[in-house]
C-alpha cells in the first residue's frame, strides 16, 4: 500500500497522527510537512492521512479533496477535526477525534480487512506505555532548525478553560505519560545535542518527570520545554531538570490577575510568586519563554502596558 502523510501546518511532526510505525514493513510511506517543503500533489498514493489544525483547515480539506477525487481514502484527524467533525467529516473517508495513539492502528487493521470505519474516537482509556518507536528515518531532518522534536507525554493534568487540552482529550484520561526507560531510548536513538520536548507540561507527573531527568544526566544533551509556575516551585525539579540540560523553559504566566486566573481556572497558578520563579529558572541558568493570554474578560485596555512592565 503506498501511504501518504500530510502535516499542512506546524511543525509537530512528531504528534500522535504521525506514528507511521504501525503501518506495514512493505508499505511506501512519504511524509511531507508543507512548513518546510513544496508539496507534490501529483502522486497516487492509496491512503492519505491529513492532520489539520484551525489554521490550516482550509488547506487541508482541499488537499483531502484533491486527493479523493484521485481515488485515494482519505483520513482527516486532529484538533480541528476534533472540535469540528461534522464539517470535516465532509472532506473524508474516515476521521479521528481525540488523540490517535489507539484508534489508528485499529484503522489500519479495519481498513485491510476491508472495513473501516467512517470515524474513530480515541477510548475512556489511553495509553503511550506501549507505542512503537517513532520512524524518524521519515522525517527530512535537514530541513528543519530543530530537527529534534520530542513528545513523551499526552496532555496535561491542569484544566485551564481557554485550553486546547479537555476539548481534544475529552471522554477519557487526559494527562498519561510514556515509561521513563522508553523515554530515554527514543531520546538515544537521537542524534546531536539539542532536543526540543513539545510536551504540554513536562514536569506534569513530578515522579516521572524525576526519573527521565536522572536518566538524562550525562547524556551532555541542552533542552527545552513546557512547565508550569507551580513545578517550577516545587523544590528540587527544576535543579535536577537544569542538571540533565534544561536551557530554556516555556512558562504559562497567563495574567498578573488573580480574578483571571480563577475565571480560566488556572488555579495552579493562583497564589504563586511570578517573580520567585523567574529567579529560580535564571538562578539555574534557564531562560524564561514566558507566555501571556490577553482579553480575558478582567482586561482592560491597560493590560499590554501593565503586562509589558511588568515581564519585560
Ligand atoms: S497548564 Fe497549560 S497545557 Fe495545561 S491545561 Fe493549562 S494551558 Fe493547557
Amino acid at each position: 500500500m503506498k501511504v501518504k502523510m500530510i502535516l499542512p501546518a506546524l511543525t509537530e511532526a512528531t504528534s500522535p497522527f504521525f506514528r507511521p510505525a504501525h503501518l506495514a514493513p512493505d508499505d511506501e510511506i512519504d511524509l511531507q510537512d508543507e512548513h518546510v517543503e513544496r508539496l507534490n500533489t501529483d502522486d497516487e498514493p492509496d491512503l492519505v492521512i491529513i492532520q489539520a489544525y484551525i489554521t490550516s483547515a482550509y488547506r487541508a480539506y482541499a488537499l483531502a479533496d484533491h486527493y479523493r477525487q484521485r481515488g485515494a481514502y482519505v483520513c482527516l484527524g486532529g484538533l480541528h477535526v476534533t472540535s469540528l467533525p461534522q464539517e470535516a467529516a465532509l472532506h473524508a473517508d474516515t476521521i479521528f477525534l481525540g488523540p490517535g495513539d489507539d484508534t489508528f492502528p485499529q484503522f489500519l487493521c479495519d481498513l485491510r480487512a476491508g472495513q473501516p470505519r467512517k470515524s474513530y474516537t480515541a477510548p475512556a482509556h489511553r495509553s503511550i506505555e506501549h507505542i512503537p518507536p517513532i520512524r524518524r528515518e521519515l522525517i527530512k531532518r535537514n530541513l528543519y532548525l530543530v530537527p529534534n522534536s520530542i513528545v513523551v507525554s499526552r496532555g496535561c493534568p491542569h484544566q485551564c478553560n481557554f485550553c486546547y487540552k479537555n476539548a481534544f482529550f475529552e471522554g477519557g484520561n487526559s494527562f498519561y505519560v510514556q515509561r521513563v526507560d522508553a523515554a530515554l531510548a527514543e531520546i538515544e536513538r537521537l542524534p546531536g545535542q539539542h532536543l526540543y520536548f513539545l510536551d504540554d507540561h513536562l514536569f506534569g507527573n513530578a515522579r516521572f518527570a524525576e526519573g527521565l531527568f536522572e536518566g538524562m544526566r550525562g547524556m551532555r544533551r541542552l533542552w527545552q520545554a513546557a512547565g508550569t509556575v507551580q513545578s517550577v516551585l516545587k523544590p528540587g525539579l527544576v535543579e535536577k531538570a537544569a542538571a540533565s540540560g534544561l536551557r530554556s523553559l516555556f512558562v504559562g504566566f497567563e495574567t498578573l490577575s488573580p480574578e483571571n486566573l480563577r475565571a480560566s481556572l488556572k488555579y495552579q497558578n493562583l497564589h504563586k510568586d511570578y517573580t520567585a520563579a523567574i529567579r529560580r529558572l535564571h538562578a539555574n541558568g534557564v531562560m524564561v519563554n514566558g507566555s501571556f493570554v490577553f482579553g480575558m474578560d478582567g482586561d482592560d485596555a491597560t493590560v499590554f502596558d501593565r503586562t509589558v512592565e511588568w515581564a519585560v
